[in-house]
């Protein structure tokens, strides 16, 4: 997908740009934490400057992402390449959104822009260190029934279903990020889980215990893509942000969003509840991009 236009130099900007008049709500969590003036900051290149990155971006921990922009010849691709291999990061309208899977290791990752005639561009990024905890959960000792099989295959089919088309720009960008709601957050991003002693999955997204019937508002401007019941997540709603970054609110005792309907960052999507593979009255709130989870709190303010 490469930028329309006819630019025939490279620059690229990095830009962790979840800036905009609703910066403040944006937050990168945890170290090593950039100078805030660089969310901020955007310069755009002129013809036959060389490529450069401008400002660089020297470390982020796994599950975080960063929005780049990037200008660049057309055709020309944008990887990512660790010891394992290599993974090609969409190239939007002369941006990428890069996200950083909460499996890669610790290490130094090459950022590459090439096209048919060679490397155009390349920076390298260190990937710090980061360790998710664990939760032990007795679905048994609750009564409640462990979705089959079955229901998971149908889950994964719907949300891959509503996650399949991403608008081509941050929609996100004007208004910002804020938290879809108030609450205690009870089981953290990414931690393992085990269920009835067994090993069940990563946690995809943060858990927010809130008082059933607690609005739950969409954490940015967005394309509802899904507001339906289904197993596992109950009563869900997810909203594609664009550039392949997409939430999913679960276990809403209610829905107000409708599916293909625009909502503004803080618009009323539904009510908080148990509904699906749920203990109690909270949200289960998951940020993905390009299909793989990413940090909650690194968009909306933590509660
Ligand atoms: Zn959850």
């Amino acid at each position: 997908m490469p930028q329309k236009g006819s630019a025939v130099f490279v620059s690229v900007l990095l830009l962790i740009t979840f800036i905009s008049a609703a910066a403040a709500a944006f937050t990168l969590a945890g170290p090593p934490a950039p100078p805030p003036g660089r969310f901020a900051e955007e310069s755009a290149g002129s013809a036959g400057e060389k490529a450069a990155v401008e400002p660089a971006i020297s470390s982020l921990r796994p599950g975080e992402i960063a929005l780049l922009k990037v200008v660049c010849p057309q055709g020309a691709r944008l990887t990512l390449e660790n010891g394992a291999g290599s993974r090609e990061i969409p190239l939007v309208g002369g941006r990428a959104l890069l996200n950083i899977p909460v499996t890669e290791k610790a290490g130094m990752i090459k950022l590459v822009l090439c096209d048919d005639s060679g490397t155009l561009f390349e920076e390298t990024l260190e990937i710090a260190e980061r360790a998710f905890g664990s939760q032990k959960l007795s679905a048994g000792a609750s009564g409640l029934q462990t979705p089959s099989s079955e229901d998971y295959a149908l889950y994964n089919a719907k949300v891959a279903g509503a996650r399949a088309e991403s608008a081509g720009e941050p929609l996100w960008q004007e208004e910002g990020f804020v938290l879809p709601l108030f609450g205690r957050v009870t089981t953290e991003f990414a931690c393992h889980r085990y269920i009835g002693g067994e090993f069940s999955s990563r946690h995809s997204g943060v858990d927010i215990a809130a008082p059933a019937g607690t609005e739950v508002v969409a954490a940015a401007r967005g394309i509802v893509t899904l507001a339906e019941f289904l197993p596992v997540t109950g009563n869900t709603v997810i909203i594609d942000h664009g550039m392949g970054l997409f939430s999913l609110y679960g276990h809403l005792q209610s829905l107000s969003a409708v599916k293909g309907g625009e909502v503004a960052a803080g618009q009323v999507i539904g009510r908080v509840g148990s509904t699906g593979f749920s203990t109690g009255p909270h949200l289960h709130l998951t940020f993905t991009a390009h299909g793989e989870m990413c940090d909650p709190f690194q968009l909306v303010p933590r509660p």
